[in-house]
């Protein structure tokens, strides 16, 4: 049967962010089923899925109320669209919870069918906002490098991934990047706090540069997440306030990682005490169940898009989707009921960050680090001058590859392995899940010293 589907995938399936190619030579992992924190193949190998899918299924697999939630909404009513005066019940219930949920100022919500489409929105929102106060050349959007908000041609164009940019001639006009606060890869020996400080001020630099008066918005996660767990340091989120608030620049969180618990606080931009005029979510709002995505947007923002707008010409058929915001929505309440994220704060994030934190003692780690249920190891060549392998991205591969064929699931992005497991995962499975890393780091070291390094 594997092999079976295995064949027809290669024939007919494109898939995301894979080598078509190098897929057909070594044949697809086919995942038929999920229970908890772990998946099974179908050839029946049990994984432990410490990504959580896509950073998403943060209730963790198999949860009969979300899917009891769909289907009672299906039956009532499948679909209906929210597009002109109509709406439906569980779109306006899922927009009023997130105004209880959300930062202060960030009552109104507008939906999408993913994270990449919600960051799109924004980028027509902020355009409309400034074009609103008479401000249209305010059209630049400052972002960061090497981060990823999603795959569409303006969310990649408002990403720093270079390799990206590459394959399509983006990023499209009125993006531009400044550095991540990465310090184990970028900060260059410097103390900590004072990197973080300099790279939040190249914010300053970049308004001061591109002239206040074009710059409409500063996005960045709270966090970020695919370009490697790159956890700020605390002088920076302070700072890229101050510089938003001093210059008047809309601040964007996107929270699409951070957002629902994951760094033990509603959203990153709680645990942070950053103020953002917008927010984008999806991932962890149905824990990936179904595919929904939305923009907060802040009272300033809406305020002037309420009052003055008129019409925002802009929506998708899936914007409010009933099915998908009904399965939200019993999500948000099972977040809340079980005090999941409570407990994430006060028991799971402690006690992932000392096991995880362990690892930085293998010979093949340069630095383990974690944030809330957010975790990151460096591999390097040399542990004690922290000098990476000189083909990037190979370890990081080879070690992904061990992982997978010893039952755990863990990402690499370049020569960093990163984890972002289930919200609900127990202590004593956080103990496997780090017990299982060391061995494959083990393997890797192994196979490395055995020349399989490609
Ligand atoms: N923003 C961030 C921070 C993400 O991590 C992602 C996806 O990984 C996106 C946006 C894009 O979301 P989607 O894949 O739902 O379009």
């Amino acid at each position: 049967d594997t092999a079976d589907y295995q064949a027809a995938d290669g024939r007919h399936h494109l898939h995301p962010f894979t080598d078509f190619k190098s897929l057909r030579s070594r044949g697809t992992r086919v995942i038929t089923r999920a229970q908890g924190i772990y998946l099974w193949d179908s050839e029946g190998h049990k994984m432990l899925d410490a990504m959580a899918g896509l950073w998403c299924v943060n209730l963790g697999y198999g949860r009969e109320e979300l899917a009891q939630a769909a289907y009672t909404q299906m039956q009532a009513l499948p679909y209906y669209n929210s597009f002109f005066q109509t709406t439906t019940q569980p779109a306006i219930k899922l927009a009023e919870k997130l105004a209880e949920v959300s930062p202060e100022s960030l009552n109104h919500a507008f939906f999408t069918g993913s994270g990449s489409e919600s960051n799109d929105t924004i980028i027509r929102m902020v355009r409309r906002y400034w074009q609103l106060l008479e401000q249209p050349q305010k059209t630049v959007i400052i972002s960061r490098n090497n981060a990823y908000h999603g795959s569409t041609v303006a969310a990649t164009s408002l990403g720093g991934m270079r390799y990206m940019h590459d394959q399509n001639s983006l990023a499209i006009e009125d993006f531009v990047h400044i550095d991540q606060p990465y310090w184990f890869g970028e900060g260059g020996g410097r103390p900590v706090e004072a990197f973080g400080l300099a790279v939040a001020q190249q914010l300053e630099s970049k308004i001061l540069e591109l002239g206040v008066n074009r710059v409409a918005a500063f996005i960045a996660e709270p966090v970020q997440g695919a370009g490697g767990v790159i956890i700020p340091p605390a002088s920076y989120w302070p700072e890229i306030q101050r510089i938003c608030d001093h210059y008047g620049i809309l601040l964007i969180a996107d929270e699409v990682i951070c957002g629902f618990g994951r760094l033990g606080a509603w959203f990153g931009s709680d645990h942070f005490g950053i103020r953002p005029d917008l927010m984008t979510i999806a991932k962890g709002l149905s824990s990936g169940y179904l595919p929904i995505g939305g923009v907060l947007v802040g009272d300033r923002v809406a305020g002037v898009l309420i009052d003055q707008g008129g019409e925002f010409a802009h929506g998708f058929t899936y914007s409010g989707h009933p099915t998908t915001a009904a399965v939200a929505l019993k999500n948000l309440e099972i977040l809340q009921r079980e005090q999941i994220i409570e407990t994430v704060a006060a028991q799971t994030a402690p006690y992932l960050e000392a096991a995880w934190g362990k690892l930085g003692e293998h010979p093949l780690v340069g630095e383990a680090r974690s944030l809330g249920l957010l975790g990151a190891i460096e591999l390097v060549k040399d542990k004690q001058s922290r000098i990476r392998f000189d083909d990037k991205g190979s370890a990081g591969a080879l070690c992904r590859d061990i992982c997978f064929d010893n039952g755990l699931v863990m990402r690499a992005v370049g020569d960093t392995m990163v984890i972002s497991p289930p919200l609900v995962i127990t202590t004593a499975e956080i103990d496997e899940l780090v017990e299982k890393a060391s061995r494959c780091l083990d393997k890797t070291l192994a196979a490395i010293n055995d020349g399989k390094l490609s």
